[in-house]
């Protein structure tokens, strides 16, 4: 198979899992001057757009009021200690923000590192949905360096969540199946994808998807790779998957449009050829992965 990276997919950090409990750990690892911090404002992140950098010293974090109960300590790498947290008040003139699906193409990060930035967004993302206990409905707060939140009233421990969704490459001979979603921009084509639900395998739920959009039936049904998705906090599961008939019957709720592509015209589009038939996700989307391994194939 030829060698995939997904955007998103390789962190280097030593997670650390063992200082996460212990709070004199965290703050000699937060006091150290080998510590740096990756900031959001919601989904967006700060970046120092003059001085390319995204990685800021700990005077920042006095200047925009945050404090160590709000930090997610992410881990180590190359003798760095790597926190996260969210801005408490307004940007000032010298820093900006910006999504992190257009920041992934400012050159500002290796890409080797963008599993930290998947990492930190997700449980940024984690945080500010779960501010309050889901049992009794009071106040959550922060503990275990940022990996769990306890309710402050019935003492109910919660851990960041990861939802499972399959994306699918299906194939049918020298076709594979491309579909547009209901809020895809025009000419948008990808691969189907879905949640999984409760009780299911990933292969159970790629066959649940595939017929529930399309009314195929299918069969080889395997896992390749994956991909944290931190939008807010998805790991997207690439399968692959042979369709028995090339006969459609399409969600129309979920699914606008869907077509059988041969593997010349994929192999084109990847290419960079635009006929204005349909376009491709770009780089950062692991349907373009499932793509690319595919129109390698022999
Ligand atoms: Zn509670």
């Amino acid at each position: 198979m030829k060698d995939i990276i997904p955007y998103f997919s390789q962190n280097p950090l030593d997670r650390l899992d063992q200082v996460r409990g212990n709070s004199s750990k965290f703050l000699e690892l937060f006091n150290s001057e080998n510590t740096l911090f990756l900031l959001f404002d919601g989904s967006e992140i700060i970046v120092d757009e003059k001085n390319k950098n995204c990685l800021f010293q700990k005077n920042v974090l006095d200047e925009y009021g945050i404090s160590t109960e709000e930090l997610i300590l992410l881990g180590e790498y190359e003798g760095l200690v790597y926190f996260s947290a969210t801005l408490k008040s307004k940007l000032n003139n010298n820093l900006s923000k910006i999504s992190l699906r257009d920041f992934v193409h400012l050159n500002f990060l290796d890409e080797n590192k963008f599993g930290i930035l998947a990492q930190a967004a997700a449980v940024l993302n984690w945080h500010e949905a779960h501010q309050f206990c889901s049992f009794c409905g009071k106040e959550t707060k922060i503990s275990r360096s940022g990996w769990k939140r306890d309710c402050i009233s019935c003492d109910k421990e919660h851990f960041p969540r990861v939802d499972s969704a399959v994306i699918m490459l299906v194939t049918f001979g020298e076709y594979c199946l491309l579909g547009r979603g209901i809020n895809f921009k025009e000419r948008r084509y990808s691969c189907l994808a879905g949640y999984v639900e409760s009780g299911e395998t990933f292969e159970n739920a790629a066959k649940r998807e595939l017929f529930e959009e399309a009314g195929i039936d299918s069969y080889d049904v395997e896992y390749l790779f994956s991909q944290p998705w931190p939008f807010p906090s998805t790991l997207m599961v690439g399968m692959r998957m042979k369709a028995k008939s090339q006969e459609l019957t399409l969600d129309k709720n979920e699914i606008a449009d869907a077509i059988w592509v041969h593997k010349d015209e994929v192999r084109e589009v990847l290419n960079g050829k635009d006929d204005g038939a349909f376009s491709i996700p770009n780089k950062i989307a692991i349907a373009r992965n499932l793509l690319e391994l595919w129109v390698e194939e022999k």
